[in-house]
């Protein structure tokens, strides 16, 4: 899972910027950012955020129409 910021939360001390092995992370605005497309997901800034500012997003749930009647056209 690729972490996400929480915006209201993250004060921007740059630790996790810092720390992240392949440094995709930045500050922006004030507040930390990645390139999601080249996170490794090793979740060290995470578990380096002094006041858990970053969040590690759940997967996203598919979910199957119960009936065929309800399935999308474009589907
Ligand atoms: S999970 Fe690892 S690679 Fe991804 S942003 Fe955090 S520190 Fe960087
Ligand atoms: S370590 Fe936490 S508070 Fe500091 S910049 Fe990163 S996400 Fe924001």
């Amino acid at each position: 899972m690729v972490p996400t910021i929480d915006a209201f939360r993250c004060d921007g001390c740059g630790v996790c910027v810092l720390k992240c092995p392949p440094q995709i992370m930045g500050i922006v605005k004030g507040k930390a950012a990645l390139v999601t497309d080249l996170c490794e997901e090793c979740g060290i800034c995470a578990d380096l955020c002094p006041i858990a500012a970053v969040r590690f997003k759940l997967p996203e749930r598919h979910f199957e129409p119960a009936h065929d009647a309800y399935r999308p056209l474009h589907r």
